[in-house]
């Protein structure tokens, strides 16, 4: 569809609970909501980088940039009005997955919009609802940690997955299992880990997990493939698995058997699905993460993870998990069954309401 117009909107959203990272403390969940129009409709699209800078280098002032001085005049000026043309000039800029994935995928909703379609059929899913995971972090005390994961396990999740590190793994994962014995149970290692510590990777087969997620650096696939061949548990590849390159390497060394797939770390719904296919070529089961996200980030991974390989719960949670307000409406909520239901309605089906939580617009 022939674009006239894009708004960029930076959000923020306050968070039920401030998280120390590694130069500061976060308070509130910062954005880009993109407004692509077109066609007397309007398609939503969000950027969604993680504040700070120690998950990678994309910041919210640098998504902000690449979207206002590059993505955005580069779309606009190149007059492109297919959609397989549009992602192609988004997905041709290097570099700045988040500021990509924003605004390529408002495009997705415009498309499906402009199709009377939810987007999930424009993607090639089925539309069933989300089984969803409950995500919980690094805690000082065990105790502290079973609490959490009791304080949320009543609302449904599908499954728990515990971040370990040095000095924070055997110890956790015993009480865990001993509180919870038979609770669908995985571990994310946020590439921790490193050569000197494959016997401690192998000793985690014994609780029975779902998967390990990304033990090891980024680029330690050789690595992880070693220790693949040593575990019963599947080993999932999150940070490793960045792009369509990445993830054929990934299955040629064998280095993992299951994949997380990051629509925002990736660029997008195209590299996202391209990802999925790949995945399921060579028999590796996906789901869909999150760092997390706000509503309309979180829409388009729900729409995404409707496709058939995306086989284990997503990361994707209630919208009350992290905020006490959202800018879809309705909020993203929690069957009691644990699975997020998707709106019915063309595009993603969401309504938007964000204006309150917006603190620059730029019009073009
Ligand atoms: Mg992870």
């Amino acid at each position: 569809m022939k674009i006239e117009g894009i708004k960029l909107h930076r959000v923020r959203v306050p968070l039920h609970e401030p998280f120390r990272i590694s130069n500061g403390v976060v308070d509130a969940k910062e954005a880009v909501v993109v407004e692509v129009r077109g066609g007397g409709l309007t398609g939503y699209g969000e950027a969604s980088p993680m504040a700070g800078s120690f998950y990678s280098p994309e910041t919210p002032e640098s998504t902000w940039r690449a979207l206002t001085c590059e993505l955005v005049p580069a779309l606009l000026g190149s007059g492109a009005d297919a959609l397989e043309d549009q992602v192609l000039i988004v997905d041709g800029y290097g570099g700045e997955p988040f500021a990509r994935a924003g605004l390529e995928n408002a495009l997705w909703d415009l498309e499906a919009r402009r199709q009377g379609a939810p987007l999930w059929r424009l993607l090639g899913g089925d539309g069933r609802p989300v089984p969803s995971g409950l995500a919980v972090g690094l805690y000082d005390t065990v105790e502290e940690l079973l609490d959490r994961v009791r304080r949320f396990l009543p609302d449904g999740y599908r499954r728990v997955k515990i971040k370990i590190t040095h000095g924070w793994d055997l110890a956790p994962l015993e009480a865990m299992r001993r509180a919870f014995p038979r609770l669908p149970l995985m571990v994310d290692a946020n590439a921790a880990y490193g050569p000197d510590d494959l016997k401690l990777i192998r000793e985690l087969d014994r609780f029975s997990l779902l998967m390990i997620e990304q033990p090891f650096a980024r680029e330690a696939l050789e690595l992880s493939a070693e220790a693949q061949r040593g575990l019963r548990t599947p080993i999932c590849a999150d940070e490793s698995a960045e792009s369509l390159p990445a993830l054929e390497r990934i299955i040629e060394l064998g280095s993992a058997r299951i994949v997380n797939i990051k629509v925002q770390r990736v660029g997008g719904l195209a590299a996202a699905r391209a990802m999925h296919h790949a995945a399921a070529a060579a028999s590796l089961p996906c789901w869909v993460g999150t760092m997390p996200e706000l509503g309309i980030a979180s829409a388009h991974g729900l729409h995404l993870a409707t496709l058939p390989n995306f086989t284990y719960p997503s990361d994707i949670e209630a919208s009350a998990r992290w905020y006490p307000d959202e800018i879809v409406r309705p909020a993203i909520q929690l069957l009691p069954d644990g699975c997020i239901a998707l709106p019915s309605g063309p595009g993603i089906g969401y309504a938007q309401d964000f204006a309150r939580f917006t603190v620059e617009t730029v019009v073009f």
